[in-house]
C-alpha cells in the first residue's frame, strides 16, 4: 500500500486507470464532505498542524444550514463561548447568544483566518474505500484519498412526516427549513407541528408578527428557562456536572424550573419520566430553552393541541376529536442525517439513522481512516471535540507514514550510490 501511495504521491493526478470516466483528483491530505460549522472546524485544527484538506460542500457557500434553511430571527441557544470553534473565540462586542447572522460572520472569518477555500456546488453521491483508499464521487470528478471525514451533519435533510389528508389540505404546508419570518402569516391561523426549539420559536415568531399559531403537542416535553439562578441554564448545568451526579442536576434544574415556569404540565406540556440531562444522554432529545413562547402559551396567544389524526381541506382533525381551521401548516419535525445514502460502508455509521454506533465521546473514528465530526448530539461542542480528536489522529498517521516514506526513499537513494 505504501508503495501505491508514493506512486499516487509522485503522481499527482490519478487518471484512466479508474474504472470511472469521470476526471480524478487526488487529494493528498483527507477529503472532508460538508462545508458546515463541523466541516471547517476540522479543516482548520487540520490546517494548524499543517496538514492540508479539501472540502467538498453541495451548496453554493459555507454553513448553508444557517445561511438558507433558517429563521431570520434565530440566535445560538446556547451562550456563545460554548458555540465557539476551535482555536478562534467570537469577537468580545458580540451578545452572549450571537444572531445567525453574527454566527454567519463568524463562520466567513474563520474560514478566511484558515484560508479554508471549500469546492462549493460538489455534492457527494457516493463514497466507498477501495482497499488502499477513500473514493469519493460527485455528480462531476471522483476524488481519491486516504482519509475521509464525513461532516454532512445531523441535519442534513428535513424530516417530513406522512399526515393522513396532506393532499386535501390545500393550504401551504412547509417545513421549518423553508420558514423565514411570520410576517408573510399575518393574520393566518398557522398549525405548527412539533414542540421542539425550532416549533416553540416559530410560533413565538408567528405571534410577535399577529398571526394566530396552534402548536401541535405530540409527546412530553422538558421546557427549562435559557437562564435561572443569573447563569445560562446550560451552563449552570455543565458546572454541576463536575460536582453532582447527573439526577441530582436533573433535579435542581426541574425545582427551578417549576419555581420560573410554574406547571408546563398545566398547559399541555406534560414532562417526560426521565430528567432533561438523562434523557438527552438516552435519546439525544434536547431540551427547549424557553425563549418567552411558554408566556404566549399562557396567555392564550398560542394555543396547544394533541396530534393530528388527520388533515381535510383547510382544516385537521386532532386525535382528540377537535377540529380546527387552518391557513398554513408549519412542519417543526426536525432534520436527519443523509450518511447512509452515499457512504457505501456499514461498519462505522448506523443504517437506521445515519449517525456513528459508537456512543459519544468515541463516535468519531472509524476504520481505515474514515472519521465524522459533528454527530455527537451535544451541537457545535461536540463538534469542536471531534475535529481535535481528528486532527491529531490523522497527524500521527501522517507523520508515521512521512517517516516511512523518507525511509524508503533513503535506502532507494543509498541503493542507487551503492549500484
Ligand atoms: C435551528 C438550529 C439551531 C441550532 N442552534 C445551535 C446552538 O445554538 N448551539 C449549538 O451548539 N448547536 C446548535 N444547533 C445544532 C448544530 O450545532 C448545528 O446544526 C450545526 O450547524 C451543525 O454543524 P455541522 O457542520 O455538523 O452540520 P451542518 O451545519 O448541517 O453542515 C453540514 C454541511 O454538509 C453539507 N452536505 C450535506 N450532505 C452533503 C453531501 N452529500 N455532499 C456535500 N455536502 C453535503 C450541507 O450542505 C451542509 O453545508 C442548531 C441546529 C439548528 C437546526
Amino acid at each position: 500500500m505504501m508503495d501505491n501511495y508514493l506512486r499516487e504521491i509522485q503522481g499527482k493526478a490519478v487518471h484512466d486507470q479508474f474504472k470511472s470516466s469521470k476526471r480524478c483528483v487526488w487529494v493528498p491530505g483527507p477529503v472532508i464532505v460538508g462545508a458546515g460549522p463541523s466541516g471547517l472546524a476540522a479543516a482548520a485544527c487540520l490546517k494548524e498542524k499543517g496538514l492540508p484538506s479539501l472540502i467538498l460542500e453541495r451548496s453554493n457557500c459555507i454553513a448553508s444550514l444557517w445561511q438558507l434553511q433558517t429563521y431570520d430571527r434565530l440566535k445560538l441557544h446556547l451562550p456563545k463561548n460554548f458555540c465557539e470553534l476551535p482555536l478562534m473565540p467570537f469577537p468580545v462586542n458580540f451578545p452572549t447568544y450571537p444572531s445567525k447572522q453574527q454566527f454567519v460572520e463568524y463562520l466567513e472569518e474563520y474560514a478566511r483566518k484558515f484560508e479554508i477555500r471549500p469546492v462549493f456546488g460538489e455534492r457527494v453521491v457516493r463514497a466507498e474505500f477501495d482497499g488502499s483508499f477513500w473514493r469519493v464521487s460527485t455528480e462531476e470528478a471522483e476524488y481519491v484519498c486516504r482519509w475521509l471525514v464525513v461532516a454532512t451533519g445531523e441535519n442534513a435533510e428535513a424530516v417530513v412526516p406522512e399526515i393522513e389528508g396532506v393532499q386535501e389540505f390545500g393550504g401551504e404546508v412547509v417545513h421549518t427549513s423553508g420558514y423565514k419570518s411570520g410576517g408573510v402569516y399575518k393574520g393566518k391561523r398557522v398549525l405548527v407541528v412539533g414542540c421542539g426549539n425550532s416549533g416553540m420559536e416559530v410560533c413565538l415568531d408567528l405571534c410577535n408578527h399577529n398571526a394566530k399559531p396552534y402548536l401541535v403537542v405530540r409527546d412530553t416535553v422538558h421546557i427549562l428557562p435559557r437562564e435561572m439562578l443569573g447563569k445560562s441554564t446550560f451552563g449552570l448545568s455543565m458546572w454541576l456536572l463536575k460536582w453532582l451526579p447527573i439526577r441530582l442536576v436533573d433535579q435542581i434544574l426541574l425545582v427551578v424550573s417549576r419555581l420560573i415556569l410554574g406547571d408546563t404540565g398545566q398547559y399541555g406540556l406534560e414532562r417526560p419520566q426521565l430528567g432533561p440531562l438523562e434523557l438527552k444522554n438516552v435519546s439525544g432529545k434536547t431540551p427547549v430553552l424557553d425563549v418567552g413562547t411558554l408566556d404566549k402559551i399562557k396567555s392564550g396567544d398560542i394555543k396547544v393541541c394533541p396530534g393530528i389524526r388527520r388533515l381535510r381541506h383547510q382544516s385537521a382533525e386532532f386525535v382528540d376529536g377537535r377540529t380546527e381551521n387552518f391557513d398554513s401548516i408549519i412542519l417543526a419535525t426536525g432534520y436527519k442525517s443523509n450518511v447512509p445514502s452515499w457512504l457505501k460502508e456499514s461498519e462505522m455509521f448506523s443504517e437506521k439513522d445515519g449517525l456513528p454506533k459508537m456512543p459519544f465521546p468515541n463516535g468519531w473514528k472509524g476504520e481505515k481512516g474514515l472519521y465524522a465530526v459533528g454527530f455527537t448530539k451535544r451541537g457545535l461542542l461536540g463538534a469542536s471535540m471531534d475535529a481535535k480528536n481528528i486532527a491529531d489522529d490523522i497527524e500521527s498517521c501522517w507523520k508515521a507514514e512521512a517517516k516511512h516514506l523518507s525511509s524508503i526513499s533513503w535506502t532507494s537513494q543509498s541503493l542507487q550510490r551503492n549500484i
